[in-house]
């Protein structure tokens, strides 16, 4: 492992102007940066310590829901008034990882959490665009039943394995920024992540030194009849084969707003917009859903490997709704 410097800066503008520099990450719970250098994935020479920089209060307002970055996964999860209006952000942490790890790991690093894609975490595979710009991808014609089947390009077929993303984007949150210089500015999350194109290694939107502060997620009725189901090989302790995050409000029977996302299946969490307008005011009955759920799979190109999670996927999101609606 490279050997590395560490500071620790005592505001968000130290650290921003600390980690302006080439070969610096930001370092909050460690749990994943810390595996990625010890694989000589990542190779920083400086560390910035985010521990006393960020909040990590959980705050809930009429409006919504404020996180701070430094949250611990574990606490989050555990609040009561996310379990009780936004119930989907506590199943999806509680899928996630282990307790020790949850413990540790915060709300901030979660949503940044790289890619599991074997080949990109074993620098001993020579090629891996992520990893290696312009290396090539050993995964397109290699091992690839876990990765992506949407959002695909010819560089890479990687997910982002993080459970509560996917829940963050059918609850539409908004990510709270901070660079150098105080720049501060909020992204919809639907916006922050990118899909990979020609250019694998760059996965979200964040600029150099710059910051998640917090997520903000919109209270809504849906977000109170929300629910995250996930799918895995093991029943803990595992990433999600497909997950569906689904956040519903039916009144008199009909459907007055629905929106889903898929996690497992591409780089960015999946909004399923067609799914959502074919239920969108129509009937929450069971037919309805199955007819629905059909759709999923629309623009789908799976790998040599994994078309078994379209059919997956499908079948979780009629799950997932039938499991709100009941
Ligand atoms: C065995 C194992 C199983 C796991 N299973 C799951 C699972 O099923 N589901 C799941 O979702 N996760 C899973 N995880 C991942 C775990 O949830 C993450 O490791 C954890 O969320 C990362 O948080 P951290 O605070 O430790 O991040 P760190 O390791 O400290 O940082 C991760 C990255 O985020 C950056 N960063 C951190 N905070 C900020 C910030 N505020 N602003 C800008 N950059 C920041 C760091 O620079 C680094 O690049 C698993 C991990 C392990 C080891
Ligand atoms: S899928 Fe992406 S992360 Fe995996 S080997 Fe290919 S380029 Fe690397």
């Amino acid at each position: 492992m490279q050997s590395f410097s560490l500071a620790h800066p005592d505001s968000v503008d130290a650290a921003c102007a600390a980690a302006a520099g080439a070969d610096t990450a930001f370092i909050a719970g460690g749990t994943d940066l810390m595996q990625l250098m010890k694989q000589e994935v990542e190779r920083p020479s400086h560390l910035v310590d985010l521990d006393g920089v960020l909040s990590d209060a959980v705050e809930t307002r009429p409006d919504g829901l404020r996180i701070g970055a430094l949250a611990r996964m574990a606490d989050v999860a555990a609040h009561p008034e996310v379990r009780r209006h936004y119930r989907a952000v506590s199943e999806a942490l509680l899928s996630a990882a282990s307790p020790q790890i949850r413990n540790m790991g915060t709300i901030g690093g979660n949503l940044l959490q790289r890619t599991r894609c074997n080949y990109f975490r074993d620098p001993g595979f020579a090629a891996c665009n992520k990893r290696a710009p312009g290396s090539g991808c050993a995964a397109i014609h290699g091992e690839n039943r876990l990765l992506g089947v949407f959002g695909n390009s010819a560089s890479c077929i990687a997910t982002h394995p993080s459970d509560l993303p996917v829940v963050l984007a059918a609850l539409n949150a908004t990510i709270e920024l901070q660079g150098p210089n105080g720049a501060q500015r909020s992204v919809e999350i639907g916006d922050f992540y990118r899909l990979p194109d020609d250019a694998p290694q760059l996965e979200t939107v964040l600029r150099p030194g710059e910051l998640i502060v917090a997520v903000l997620v919109p209270a809504s009725a849906a977000a109170r009849r929300s629910h995250y189901l996930k799918i895995r090989d093991r029943a803990s302790f595992e990433f999600a084969l497909v997950s569906c995050a689904v956040a519903l409000d039916v009144r008199d029977g009909s459907v007055r707003d629905v929106r889903l996302a898929l996690g497992g299946v591409a780089q960015k969490p999946w909004r399923l917009p067609r799914v959502e307008a074919a239920l969108q005011d129509g009937p929450a009955s069971n037919d309805a859903f199955v007819t629905a759920a059909a759709r999923v799979g629309d623009g789908a190109q799976p790998a040599s490997q994994n078309a078994f999670k379209v059919k997956l996927a499908q079948r979780a999101v009629l799950r997932a709704l039938q499991t709100v609606a009941a």
